[in-house]
Formats: structure tokens, sequence, C-alpha cells
């Protein structure tokens, strides 16, 4: 029985390794009952993957997660039945996919500054296709050269905060991320809570809540957590706020994450995703309604 979904995924358009046809494939093969392609800041891939031909395949949601900040904080916003047409949207996606390609040489010039040399055709390959360049690409490539065994010792080294090679990329503001998400009848939902740097998450849910956040992820493998918060106690917060609860693999096919599949909720989620969306979709000058 198709009863299980994976509501969180990268393709190749941004840092992960497979096609939306192939994640498709793989999840027809897993007996997932609902996938959703969330791609880091672009929502290229939505094409593709919406109209793949795949045997077995199951209910396909169009998403996409914003790199966004909050008060300072990093926030990843999850945007669950984009549509096909969202001109605002797409524009704000494209500014951030452009500052994503501007920062790769600068991540570049500072590992150079570390002796590392990398090619440009290095460079033009572990890019070729890519909409939103990020760091993993370059973690690809310090393994590929050679100066680092595998992405966990690239980010530990080089690339993450305050490494040398870090550098930090644009966000967009969270509150203006749900209402663009909103005003495109998209639904709204954090990603990955435990993941930040958060004196309260309670408070930050109440308050993102009112900006007309309606949901929250609370399936996840967090192999890295910073909030010293359990997963049930999430769940207890979003129950209280009435907050739609959802979850995913955060797969990328890169090794460091979880496996396609292997995080999920179940498949009435979805409903609850579509019926939100629904109900933005006919009332859009309510657009929040807290
Ligand atoms: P960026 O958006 O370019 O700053 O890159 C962030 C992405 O890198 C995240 O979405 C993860 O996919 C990946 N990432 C972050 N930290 C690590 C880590 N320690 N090991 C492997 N991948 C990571
Ligand atoms: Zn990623
Ligand atoms: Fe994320
Ligand atoms: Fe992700």
């Amino acid at each position: 029985m198709k009863v299980r979904a994976d509501l969180h995924v990268h393709s190749n358009l941004s840092d992960g390794v497979h096609s939306p046809s192939e994640l498709l494939s793989i999840a027809s093969s897993l007996n997932l009952g609902a996938l959703a392609l969330t791609d880091h800041d672009t929502i290229d891939g939505l094409v593709e993957f919406m109209n793949a031909e795949v045997h077995g395949c199951p209910i396909r949601i169009s998403g996409v997660e914003i790199s966004t900040e909050y008060k300072g904080v990093e926030a990843h916003l999850l945007g669950y039945f984009i549509p096909t047409q969202a001109p605002k949207l797409v524009k704000r996606l494209k500014a951030l996919e452009e500052s994503r390609r501007k920062r790769f040489p600068k991540m570049r010039s500072r590992l150079e500054s570390e002796g590392i040399r990398l090619s440009d055709d290095d460079i033009d390959q572990v890019l070729q296709g890519v909409k939103a360049p990020g760091r993993p690409h370059m973690a690809k490539l310090l393994i590929q050269r050679g100066y680092v065994k595998d992405i966990e010792e690239a980010f530990h080294k080089y690339l993450g905060k305050g490494k040398p090679g870090y550098v930090k990329k644009e966000h967009a503001d969270t509150a203006e991320a749900i209402s663009l998400l909103r005003a495109e009848g998209a639904v709204p939902v954090l990603a990955h809570p435990l993941t930040m740097r958060l004196p309260d998450l309670r408070s930050t849910l109440i308050e993102l809540r009112e900006l007309g956040l309606l949901g929250v992820e609370i399936e996840y493998d967090y192999q890295h957590r910073r909030l010293d918060v359990k997963p049930g106690e999430v769940r207890a917060i979003a129950e209280g706020l009435g907050l739609i609860e959802t979850g995913g693999s955060d797969y990328h096919g890169d090794g460091a994450h979880r496996i396609l599949g292997s995080v999920t909720v179940p498949i009435q989620v979805v409903n609850n995703l579509r019926k939100a969306h629904e109900e933005l979709r006919s009332r859009p000058s309510e657009a929040i309604s807290g």
C-alpha cells in the first residue's frame, strides 16, 4: 500500500545528484505514495518533475526550499504546491540563484588562499546544468581533487561556517518569503527547525505563524542538531499551534544525508497541505490569516 510520503528531496538542479525524473523512478520503486521536489532556491526542476512519464508514479508535489533569514538566524522555508506560473516568486528565486552563482568564485578565491587550486574546467563540469550552486558542489570538487576524503571533511575543514572557504549566501527575509509563497497559493512550512540557532523555538513558531507560516517539518533525521529540543517536543508545539506537521528525508544522494524514502510521513499529510493550498487560492486577498 502506498501510504507514505517523502516531502523533502533535492535534485541535480540544486545540490542533489539525481534528476527530477530519476527521483520519481526511485520513489516509484520504493512504493512511495507521494514525493515532493524541494530544491534550494530554484523551481526550474519542477517542469520535468511534474511531467515526466514514470511507471507507477507517486503523487507529485511541486515544492521549493528557500534560503531565508529570520532575525539573523538561517531559516529554510519549504513551499508546497507551487503553481506552474509564479512570476513574482520566480523573480525572487532568480535573484537568489544569481547570488549563489556569484558566491561560487568567491569561495574559490578563499580556498586559493589556502593553497587549493581548482581549474575552470573542473568548476564548469561540477556546475553543469545546476541552477542553484552551493557548498556541496565545492565539496565535491575538493573530494575529486583529493583535498579531502569526504563531504563531512570538506565542511569541517573548509566550508562550514567560520572555516576558511566559507562565504555567506544571500537570504530572503523569512516574512517576505512566506508572503511570496502564500500569494502564489503555495503552503509555507519551516524546514528542520532543530538546525536553527534559536533562543526559543516555541516563541519563534508563534511569531512565524502570525506571519503566515502554515506548517513545520517534524519528521527529520537530525544528525546535526543545534537546539537541545527533542523532535517530540516540536511535535507537541506544532500540535498546540495548529501547524501542519510534515517530514522528509532531505535526500541529496551525496552520502551526507539520509536516503530517499528513509524519513516519511503518512500520506494524509499531503491532503492537509493540499487543503491549505486550496484555501489560500480561494481567498488570496486574505493572504495572512494567522
Ligand atoms: P549552501 O546552501 O550552499 O550554503 O549549502 C548548504 C547545504 O550544504 C545544505 O543544504 C546541506 O545540503 C549541505 N551541508 C551543510 N552542512 C553539511 C555538512 N556538514 N556535511 C554535508 N553537507 C552539508
Ligand atoms: Zn542541500
Ligand atoms: Fe535545508
Ligand atoms: Fe533540504
